[in-house]
């Protein structure tokens, strides 16, 4: 089954407010097994909704609509549609009863504009509004079924759960799409995309590479008539895949590195501190994103110049002697962070962020240190890029790293 959305509102087109409806709509689509092949956007404008309509009709089995179905004239939803199926509008007089006790029981008069929500045509079914006025329709004809509800999206979102999914569910043959996303740092994402090239081209399951801010994601997505048979389908490819990457693939789905380190550090009641140079804070502002991160992390410093250095202890012999961005320097760093703060381990990230290179070194250059008292570790790395780009990567490598060392993997350089 091919579906689309059509959002409605001028808002949405101005930018005045974002169409989280189709998002949201569209995460629930593959929970049915419906493809989803078209999102549009059309103003208050009722003839330029009828064509949008028509579009849609021509391509699509089936046409969700959010949005203007209020009682207020530019809400042109039900009439834009009554016009499309050249059928005529009626009042449903038990609906214009059901307002006028709801208005009464709030204690004010219903305005006349309200009786518009009542209105009806003749292949449309009258959907339950749980938390508002506005009544949704399902309409079926000619092969097709157009849901309309309305845009607020509490009440759209219980209008589906509650009405719409379940009377779809019904509808259609079932068929399950799972999606699952491998998570990896390390690798470019033409390195990982040779790497798994022989499973790229495959239908099903269909295998995606995205270049993120932290690495490069691989999304597993497999399609079955049950929800026990499309798991079985991306656990397959999830094995053949970490067969190939399991070096790079630090996570799944919504895990974050910081989430995986804190619970690593928490499990095994750990302690962390941090010292940065060049990331100025970055690290330690990751590590505190998650919740109850102060069990484990004891706090940061930032030592941005000399000056701080000196104030935290750090030799400024080892700098003469080796430079700031050095495997000797990062060391030094996780080793004072450590002492300092008290910790199990310590953690010191040195890098160029650039503009300029530093020491002779290129813009990228990334050294992390990693100290937990029996050993002191360091990671050479080269990401070039932007400043913020060079940061984003320090602060990746350190947690990647720290993660390898917290589940007992080897030590690089
Ligand atoms: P109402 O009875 O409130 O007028 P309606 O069905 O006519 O409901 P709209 O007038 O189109 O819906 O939108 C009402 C409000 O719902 C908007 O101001 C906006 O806050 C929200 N809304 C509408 N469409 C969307 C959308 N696609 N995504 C997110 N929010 C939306
Ligand atoms: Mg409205």
């Amino acid at each position: 089954m091919k579906a689309e959305i059509i959002s409605i509102g001028t808002e949405l087109l101005l930018g005045e407010i974002i169409d989280t409806n189709s998002a949201y709509l569209a995460s629930q689509l593959p929970l049915l097994g419906v493809d989803l092949h078209f999102i549009s956007t059309v103003g208050d404008n009722q003839q330029r909704l009828v064509d949008t309509l028509r579009q849609a009709w021509q391509r699509s089995d089936l046409i969700i609509t959010t949005g203007g179905l209020g009682p207020t004239q530019d809400d042109i939803t039900r009439e834009a549609i009554a016009q499309f199926l050249e059928e005529n509008i009626t009042i449903d007089q038990s609906l214009v009863q059901k307002f006028q006790e709801l208005f009464s029981h709030y204690k004010i008069a219903m305005p006349p504009s309200n009786i518009k929500q009542a209105a009806v045509i003749p292949s449309a079914e009258i959907i339950h509004n749980p938390r508002g006025t506005a009544p949704g329709w399902w309409i079926e004809r000619d092969a097709r079924i157009i849901i309309t509800m309305p845009g607020p999206p509490r009440e759209m979102q219980l209008m589906w759960t509650k009405e719409i999914l379940p009377r779809l569910q019904n509808r259609i043959t079932r068929a399950v799409i799972i999606s699952k996303t491998l998570k990896t740092f390390g690798l470019t994402e033409a390195e990982v995309d040779e790497q798994v090239s022989r499973f790229l081209s495959a239908q099903n399951p269909t295998l995606a590479t995205y270049a993120k801010s932290n690495g490069i994601y691989l999304r597993i997505t497999a399609k079955a008539s049950a929800h026990a048979e499309a798991q079985k389908l991306v656990l397959e490819r999830e094995t053949q895949i970490r067969a190939i990457l399991n070096d790079y693939i630090w996570g799944s789905d919504l895990d974050t590195l910081e989430n995986i380190v804190g619970d690593l550090l928490a499990a095994k009641g750990l302690t962390l501190a941090t010292m940065e140079a060049g990331t100025g804070g970055y690290l330690s502002n990751i590590i505190t994103n998650v919740p109850g991160s102060s069990k484990y992390f004891k706090g940061g410093l930032v030592a941005y110049t000399d000056e701080a250095r000196e104030i935290f202890g750090f030799h400024s012999q080892v700098i003469h002697q080796y430079g700031l961005i050095s495997s000797e320097a990062a060391k030094l760093m996780a080793k004072v962070a450590k002492e300092k703060l008290n910790t199990s381990i310590g953690i010191g990230v040195t890098a160029i962020v650039g503009p300029t290179e530093i020491e002779g070194k290129p813009v990228g250059t990334i050294f992390i240190g990693i100290d937990d008292g029996q050993h002191s570790q360091c990671f050479a790395k080269n990401y070039p890029g932007n400043r913020s780009q060079v940061k984003q990567r320090a602060v990746t490598s350190a947690l990647f790293e720290l993660r390898k060392i917290l589940l007992g993997g080897t030590s690089c350089t």
